[in-house]
């Protein structure tokens, strides 16, 4: 019997509780219980009410789920939002979004889009994002700061990058990096090689021996487009993906975003090494980068999570109507309207995310002993009705403006739609600040 010892903190009480893990169920009439930051009691509502608790919240016409998890993205890169549009990937990068970075990329850039990007993910019902961009130790900072969670990406790459001369020095800030934050409760430090046509064997050699030692995961850029295996092809006689399992990268600590192709090898190869793919539909749909058979992986046991990647190439990080894209997209490539049902698509969006980070003991569900990362959806408005099934609602009829409020490890970062540490009015000022400048109007 629940007494004082059992207090909680905090007792939410929505309509629908939705804890993906087990796989397909909602429960009604259900109560949640936070203490010190983590679930601690998941159970019928008549159950839950003879605890006690510090603050009890009704949460009435509410769908409650883990916190989305954008699985890939470049935080700052917000600030280039709509910079460069309509344009093949290769041509975007190397006439418009290098020579950008060339020019604005500095801490104060990152600190400055970083923070933007955390406040409209937080809006938008994610709860831990990856983040594979430059300056990391500023976006860890911000990370901190805010209160979300995040996995951030050290990038290398065998050319000058902002904040690192070349590949070594890069992986020396990132071994430091990695210890400064290994005890971090709500960051984790993993390496993230840009891809494989920006990475030669030498630094991808270190980088395995590197995290090896450490434990640690790798995010890498892998088969974007079918221009990167045809190149690779002729110029190394070897598939990308076959070449990262040769240098011994693979493995359930590697996360390979994009993969939009896909052979029979490449796929034994995923499978066989447990490798995670990070699908990017909105990104590869945009810059016509091909399409990844998330059905396909789905079935062959691979674990697939989803990313919104980039605000230059998306232009939004939306990841509730990116798992709508990725939803709707799996039928397509499929030829079959059963691929990824909406109950599969908010896995994908959830623990799947957490899985790939290597964060499934931690976050990804709603279960007893995780932290209580968590989002509250409004299927209240007219836009919902009527709800049959209110998982199905939320993937294909309920946008991010429906996200009403949002705990991470039990700390509520969105209350009533309004961000509780994050000054929405200053960063939109901020934002403006730099739109202005990078696009020559104000120095
Ligand atoms: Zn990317």
């Amino acid at each position: 019997m629940p007494n004082r010892e059992t207090a909680l903190d905090l007792l939410l009480l929505p309509t629908w509780l939705v804890p993906v893990e087990p796989a397909g169920v909602v429960l009604k009439d259900h109560g949640l219980g936070i203490r010190d930051g983590r679930i601690v009691f998941i159970g019928p509502r008549a159950q839950a009410l003879k605890y006690q608790a510090a603050e009890i919240r009704e949460l009435p016409d509410m769908l409650l789920s883990p916190g989305l998890i954008n699985a890939h993205g470049h935080a700052a890169m917000t600030l280039f939002r709509g910079l460069a549009d309509d344009l093949p990937l290769m041509t975007w990068l190397e006439n418009h979004i290098w020579p950008a970075e060339a020019k604005w990329v500095d801490e104060a850039f990152v600190r400055d889009g970083t923070d933007l990007a955390i406040a409209e993910q937080i809006k938008g019902g994610i709860t831990c994002f990856c983040d594979m961009y430059f300056f990391p130790k500023v976006a860890s900072e911000r990370v901190h700061n805010s209160g979300i969670r995040a996995q951030i990406a050290l990038p290398i790459l065998d050319f000058p990058i902002p904040g690192a001369h070349n590949a070594d020095e890069a992986l020396r800030q990132g071994v430091e990096l990695f210890g400064d934050l290994k005890h971090h409760p709500r960051i984790k430090i993993t390496f993230g090689p840009h891809a494989p046509y920006t990475v030669g064997d030498e630094s991808l050699e270190k980088i395995r021996v590197i995290t090896e030692e450490l434990d640690a995961s790798i995010h890498m850029h892998v088969h974007e487009t079918a221009f990167e295996v045809q190149q690779s092809l002729e110029q190394r006689g070897e598939r990308p993906l076959a070449r990262l399992a040769r240098l011994g990268l693979l493995g359930p600590r590697f996360q390979a975003v994009h993969m939009t192709q896909i052979s029979d090898d490449d796929l034994i190869l995923l499978v066989e090494t447990n490798t995670s793919v990070i699908h990017c539909p909105e990104s590869n749909l945009k810059l016509a980068s091909g399409f990844c058979p998330v059905e396909r992986l789905w079935q062959a046991g691979v674990n697939v999570a989803v990313g919104t990647d980039g605000a230059a190439s998306n232009n939004d990080l939306d990841l509730l109507g990116e798992t709508r894209t990725a939803a709707l997209l799996a039928k397509a490539v499929a030829g079959s309207a059963t691929a990824l049902d909406a109950h599969r698509a908010l896995r994908m969006a959830t623990l799947n995310g957490a899985r790939a980070m290597g964060l499934e003991s931690e976050v990804g569900s709603l279960e007893i002993g995780k932290a209580a990362d968590m989002v509250a959806f409004d299927l209240s408005g007219l836009a919902q009705q009527p709800i049959y099934d209110p998982v199905s609602q939320l993937i294909y009829a309920t946008g991010r403006d429906c996200v009403k409020h949002l705990w991470v490890a039990g700390k509520q970062l969105l209350k009533d739609r309004r961000l509780t540490r994050l000054d929405e009015q200053q960063l939109g000022e901020t934002a403006r600040t730099w739109g202005r400048r990078i696009s020559g109007h104000a120095q």
